[in-house]
């Protein structure tokens, strides 16, 4: 009888045992859901906010700034958005290895140079050839005034151009070939000029407010042409003449824009001020300098839509990106993107443009895709403002600052 007690008793107590243990670690196990609050600084809370913030500067709707460098800094990550005290973490982080060292801007053109005349071939040479001939009869003249125009220098250039060739060709009696390339050279340089200022305006200036302010370059055109792409590789170029750069997505029209933008300024530590896809582009670039400012970037790029179909729209809305932006002080340069391939239509493009910006200087892309290099003189006249950068390429680093010399060079040899 007492054994059977006995064995109850140490029953019950072994199960009292069990079911403490059972209860222990399940109070253990129902300890973690604590953690909450620390993971709640994760990256979903931080949208709204930055989205509330931006709506406060009185301009227009939300946006969002991306922080660049995702590499080490998590927690300023979710300040970023907020006002200027978010500064300081960026410069230093570049320790990240994330982050390119795009090439030297110096001396791109000649680098980009084989590409140049591999595609300008008919032109340059083509002329060279044409003047060499023994006999320069009118047949052979009008050859020369065809491959102008067929490589787009325009109707009066052409003229212009040829009748300096004669007169000078005349004088020059026997020629020789070395000599026939000089006057050539000379005469296609001062067709394009050299004294004009082709350098990108992106020194800081001072705000509406006293304070200093980026310099501020707009990038307009016809979707399509490359403006992303430009507005991109031109962060590189300043990136690379050591300046800091802050994006502005506001081309909210292209769905894909903003990724785009904010992976080539990924690639270069520069960060990108966006908004949600077919939100205000006025609003945006407002908030990309406000952004560039609070800073204290060297330059704000903006990028913008361009729907030429929508001809009225465009010019609202590209007049009125300006006319915002203008709120935080000047726009230093509005730089008009123009695809060399499309030849008379993109003369078309530069004049609408003019009309709804004073544009600064052009951005002549894919002249590697193409014979027609002579847009170049056509395009300065139509809007008498110089090609300040040409693309040359799909690469990061294939957009180069216009040099005359260079590129006449490419097109006729050495
Ligand atoms: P956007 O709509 O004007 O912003 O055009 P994107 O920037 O998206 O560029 C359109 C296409 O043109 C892309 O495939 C670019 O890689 C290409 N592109 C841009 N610039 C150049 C260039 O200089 N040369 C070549 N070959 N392609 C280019």
């Amino acid at each position: 009888m007492e054994i059977v007690i006995l064995a109850v008793v140490i029953a019950v107590v072994a199960l009292g045992a069990i079911s403490g243990l059972v209860v222990s670690s399940r109070k253990k196990k129902q300890l973690p859901p604590a953690p909450p609050s620390s993971p709640s600084v994760t990256a979903p809370p931080a949208e709204p906010h930055v989205g509330e913030e931006a709506e406060t500067p009185g301009a227009e709707p939300r946006r969002t700034v991306e922080e660049v460098e995702l590499p080490v800094p998590e927690a300023p990550a979710a300040e970023a958005p907020a006002e200027a005290s978010v500064a300081p973490a960026e410069p230093e982080a570049p320790a990240a290895p994330a982050v390119e060292v795009p090439e030297p801007t110096a001396g791109r053109l000649v680098r980009l140079r084989t590409r140049l005349s591999r595609s300008q071939n008919s032109l340059g040479k083509g002329l060279l050839t044409l003047l060499s001939r023994e006999h320069l009869d009118e047949d052979t003249w009008e050859e020369i005034e065809d491959t102008l125009l067929t490589a787009d220098v325009g109707v009066a250039p052409t003229q212009e151009l040829v009748e300096r060739l004669r007169e000078r060709v005349k004088v020059l009696g026997t020629r020789t070939p070395e000599e026939l390339r000089a006057l050539l050279r000379e005469e296609l340089l001062a067709l394009i000029g050299t004294d004009a200022d082709r350098s990108v305006h992106t020194e800081p200036g001072v705000g509406v407010n006293g304070e200093e302010k980026p310099g501020v370059v707009m990038v307009v055109g016809v979707n399509g042409t490359g403006k992303t792409t430009t507005t991109g590789k031109l962060a590189r170029v300043l990136v690379a003449d050591g300046k800091s750069v802050v994006l502005g997505a506001a081309d909210t029209f292209r769905a894909a824009a903003a990724d785009q933008l904010q992976t080539w300024g990924e690639r270069v530590g520069a960060r990108t001020v966006r908004g949600p896809e077919g939100g205000d582009p006025a609003s945006i670039a407002f908030d990309a300098v406000k952004e560039g400012i609070a800073e204290n970037a060297d330059v704000v790029l903006v990028d913008t839509a361009g729907r030429l179909h929508t001809k009225t729209g465009l010019m609202d809305e590209l007049g009125k990106v300006k006319r915002v932006v203008e709120k935080h002080g000047s726009v230093d340069e509005v730089l008009l993107v123009l695809d060399a391939t499309t030849g008379q239509n993109g003369l078309v493009q530069a004049r609408v443009f003019a009309e709804v910006v004073n544009i600064t200087g052009i951005v002549l892309t894919k002249l590697d895709g193409t014979a027609k290099g002579g847009i170049v003189v056509a395009v300065q006249r139509e809007l008498g403002v110089p090609v300040k950068l040409v693309g040359l390429g799909e690469g990061a680093d294939d957009l180069a600052p216009f040099e005359p010399e260079a590129f006449v060079d490419a097109l006729i040899g050495d």
